[in-house]
């Protein structure tokens, strides 16, 4: 696939456009950009400046992924820039970072990865992988502060353990009480900093809802009750399917697992893919991450796998495209992409077909536009 920067005067020819917002299709118009940003999505003469004949494909926003790890796998020395790559050839302009060991990353590439820089987590349970252990609501306060400092684009917490392989439902204790969580997420407001939090099992997701936490990553195991309340809050939810996907469907990596296990896996993803139905029903504001880094959940081109997973969970294609583009856009708070408007930058994918129609044409994407 092509990445061309796209000059601060130009226009692009194209046969159709979804704009990432709603369910109309352009047809035959031209993108207008003035001064490195759009003008028009639905002219009929260009502008000065340099033009693009896209005229045999279909425009859509590049896409976000809502929650990666950039640094993961540890033991994998692949270069951060190359794997920034990976997510520009998949049509990835922006990913969000759920946090590492390593500091602040330094990637030098066009792609955006927003950082947590490290999660924050309760010493003594699971996180360490991942950030900075804490002791009690002031040293996590006070971690809060530090990273906002170091520059964190948001701050990134661990509520609860991960789900268990061996016993169906168990996803270890919820740490952080709903109280502990609201003060984070007051102190990060401070510093005009969202917070994503780690969350599996009812308890740990009813109290990121208590909190008004910004989105909710996993949410494994959430009873009926709780979906119904998180698809009535503003709460984003990242069911983020890929890394469990990935164990059934990529067995030669994960040749330990017993049928036990694989049967565990197996409910607890039809009983995501259940609650992820529902709450797209009920309304449920819902993105795609991947958890890429993960174990079998690859960089980039992951986040399309997420979209297709999504899309065969329940949601419409509307929903799954959103999910990745205008919807992650509003979470992550980037507000220059994710819609093909004017005003926004042309972040731009282009693809052969119209996605809402056939949505696997996002697997051989075109060309990525991105602003020079
Ligand atoms: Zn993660």
């Amino acid at each position: 696939m092509q990445i061309i920067e796209v000059p601060d005067q130009a226009s692009i020819k194209y046969g159709q456009l979804w704009d990432g917002l709603s369910e109309i299709i352009y047809s035959n118009g031209i993108l207008n950009i003035t001064n490195g940003f759009i003008k028009a999505i639905n002219a009929h003469t260009s502008k000065e400046g340099f033009v693009f004949d896209y005229s045999h494909a279909t425009l859509m926003p590049a896409l976000i992924d809502s929650h990666i790890h950039l640094a993961f796998p540890y033991e994998d020395t692949q270069p951060l820039a190359q794997r920034a790559q990976q997510y520009l050839q998949a049509g990835v302009v922006a990913a969000r970072d759920g946090g590492n060991t390593c500091g602040k990353l330094s990637v030098n590439s066009p792609f955006l990865l927003l950082q947590s820089i490290g999660a924050i987590y309760k010493k003594g349970h699971y996180g360490s992988a991942l950030g900075y252990s804490v002791t009690n609501l002031s040293q996590a306060l006070q971690l809060v502060d530090k990273l906002a400092s170091l520059g964190a684009q948001h701050i990134k917490v661990v509520a609860s353990g991960i789900f268990s392989f061996k016993s169906y439902g168990k996803t270890g204790t919820a740490t952080f009480s709903a109280s502990e969580l609201r003060s984070i997420v007051d102190r990060a407001a401070v510093h005009k900093l969202p917070v994503m939090v780690h969350a599996s099992g009812d308890e740990a997701v009813r109290r990121c809802l208590e909190a008004g936490v910004d989105t909710i990553e996993h949410g494994y195991f959430m009873t009926r009750e709780t979906l119904k309340r998180l698809a009535a809050s503003d709460s984003y939810w990242i069911p983020t399917l890929s890394p469990v996907n990935a164990q059934l469907a990529k067995p030669e990596l994960f040749d330990a697992l017993t049928p036990t296990m694989r049967d565990v896996i197996t409910r607890s993803l039809i009983y995501h893919q259940e609650l992820i139905a529902e709450g797209f029903a009920l309304g449920a504001k819902i993105l795609a991450g991947t958890d890429a880094g993960a174990p079998g959940v690859l960089h980039g081109i992951s986040l399309i796998e997420e979209i297709m997973l999504l899309h065969n969970a329940g949601l419409s294609p509307l929903a799954a495209l959103q999910a990745a583009t205008s919807r992650a856009a509003q979470a992550c708070r980037q507000t220059l992409m994710g819609s093909l408007a004017p005003g926004k930058k042309p972040y731009i994918l282009v693809l052969k077909d119209n996605p809402l129609k056939n949505i696997k044409t996002l697997f051989s994407p075109e060309a990525l536009l991105i602003p020079a």
